[in-house]
């Protein structure tokens, strides 16, 4: 049932809108989470074209640039798609969500991406009609690196899966900001976790100042390790693969993490496992 919040959110909103934003996107489906807390559970993904980051594992490297194009289930799971022009307008992408919306089936809407923060202002204005016209919980995926513009859309979420990047392992460095991002949600009250991508090539140190990074702002939140999914050879970004690490290092990390924080879990992509997208 939405809220009086959600409400009154959603007449500012009709108040201050005299014409419909636009997003840019990949596509909108139904599927299983395959990763974090919400694993197993059933969600309407959006996923948002542009990502301002290169990870090196990065098995989103189609969503970088947009596309002309986005593809659009017509019936929750069925992989039915549509083609459609972006940009996509808002009014048009709550037909689609609400189209998704059958009784009962999803647990939530995931905005993913690419980086979906890089959609703030969009989402400023979608997220409290999304949120009254479905009843569904938000999830934001992100690469954790955009605290000014997570400040602008928290009120909306629900929970948080927030990437840590490790240098050793993405090519990415945001030590700071990734700081700054987790104390926002911690103080927001949402559900929150954080996961790391690990890899044969993950310095153990990076993974202690990540343990220390996170207990600074609270020991409870939980950490996701995820041991790399390796990319075929023809979509790999560098010139040295990116291998998964082998049992004896996931242990001896998760062990060094755990002198630090609460809940350490490792757990890979499990909807690569059951062959969802
Ligand atoms: S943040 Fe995500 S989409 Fe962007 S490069 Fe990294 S893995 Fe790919």
């Amino acid at each position: 049932m939405p809220t009086q919040r959600d409400r009154v959110a959603l007449l500012i909103m009709i108040a201050k809108t005299t014409f419909t934003p636009t997003a840019r996107l990949v596509e909108v489906f139904s599927a299983i989470q395959g990763e974090g807390l919400n694993v197993g559970t059933r969600q309407i993904f959006i996923r948002f074209a542009f990502c301002d980051l290169r990870c090196h594992f990065c098995d989103s490297a189609h969503t970088w640039n947009a596309p002309s194009t986005c593809r659009i289930e017509r019936s929750p799971g069925l992989r039915d798609f549509e083609i459609h022009s972006n940009p996509v307008p808002l009014t048009q992408l709550i037909e689609w969500v609400e189209r998704q919306n059958l009784p009962c089936l999803h647990d939530s809407i995931s905005l993913t991406g690419g980086e979906p923060l890089l959609h703030a202002s969009f989402l400023e204005q979608f997220l409290p009609i999304v949120r009254t016209k479905t009843g569904l919980p938000i999830y934001l995926e992100t690469g954790g690196h955009r605290p000014e513009q997570l400040a602008t859309i928290i009120t909306y979420l629900d929970s948080v899966g927030m990437d840590l990047k490790l240098p050793s392992v993405s090519g990415e460095n945001y030590w700071q900001e990734h700081a700054k991002f987790l104390q926002i949600c911690h103080d927001s009250h949402l559900h929150v976790f954080v996961k790391i991508i690990v890899s044969q090539q993950t310095n153990p140190d990076e993974l202690e100042r990540s343990a220390l990074l996170v207990a600074e702002v609270s020991q409870d939140i939980p950490v996701f390790l995820q041991p790399v999914t390796p990319l075929p050879v023809s979509e790999q970004l560098t010139q040295i693969p990116v291998l998964a690490p082998s049992p004896e290092q996931v242990l001896i990390w998760q062990a060094l993490m755990k002198q630090f924080v609460k809940q350490v879990r490792v757990v890979p992509q499990t909807h690569k496992m059951l062959n969802q997208l």
